[in-house]
């Protein structure tokens, strides 16, 4: 079983990527949503998190606020180093357990690890080895990126900081296996999901 990093600055075509990969038969894993469900109440993180970041991260249920979360730790490095020193191996030790699900079911040939956050930590690399064995990076220009953003709904302020709070893109590709640029057509994206995907099942 091959297990692929997917990744790429926010606004790339990451998620786009994933879900051809998907149509192409591979099993893919939205590591991100992993990060949302650990914190979510009962969550393997939940608590670690809270002891982390303190009660202010809390709603008035008592539950953690991702909104909450995310403002605390932004634009500073050590409570997020906080937060992700506890989220991260909450996240790995769950894909290890669905890798080995995967990997006992026989079925699984290509699994896509779909995560904004590879270049940054060492999310998706797992003691057992079983984490990601190859990295495919999606790239865009900023300029290309910014107005994707803008649709999605962010502002144009709200999504320079963002790209600015991520790994550039030379982090990215310095640990790449196959970029795929993403600066022309969903079309021309498809194709290039493609080629990799023939590179990295063979003919
Ligand atoms: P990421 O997961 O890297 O943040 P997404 O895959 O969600 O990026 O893409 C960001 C936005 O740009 C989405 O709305 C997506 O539909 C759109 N998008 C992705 N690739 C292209 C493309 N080649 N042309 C036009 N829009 C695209």
């Amino acid at each position: 079983m091959l297990v692929v990093g997917l990744t790429g600055g926010i606004g790339a075509g990451k998620s786009t990527a994933a879900a051809r990969f998907g149509e192409l038969g591979a099993h893919v894993i939205d590591v991100d949503a992993i990060g949302r469900e650990v914190l979510a109440p009962g969550g393997r993180a939940e608590q670690a998190v809270v002891d982390a970041l303190g009660p202010e991260v809390l709603d008035e249920q008592g539950h953690i606020d991702r909104a909450k979360v995310a403002a605390e730790v932004f634009g500073r490095p050590d409570r997020l180093a906080a937060l992700e020193a506890v989220s991260h191996p909450a996240i790995n030790a769950e894909l290890e357990l669905r890798l080995q699900e995967l990997a006992d079911g026989g079925e699984a040939q290509v699994v896509v690890l779909d995560m904004a956050v590879l270049a940054e930590s060492r999310l998706g690399q797992l003691d057992s080895g079983r984490g990601y064995t190859q990295v495919v990076v999606v790239e865009a220009p900023e300029a290309v990126r910014l107005p994707r953003l803008i649709q999605r709904g962010l502002t144009e302020d709200q999504a320079r900081a963002r790209m600015a709070s991520q790994a550039t893109d030379a982090q990215r590709r310095a640990l790449a296996d196959h970029v795929i640029a993403n600066d022309g057509s969903p079309t021309e994206l498809a194709a290039a999901v493609d080629r990799v995907w023939q590179q990295l099942v063979g003919p």
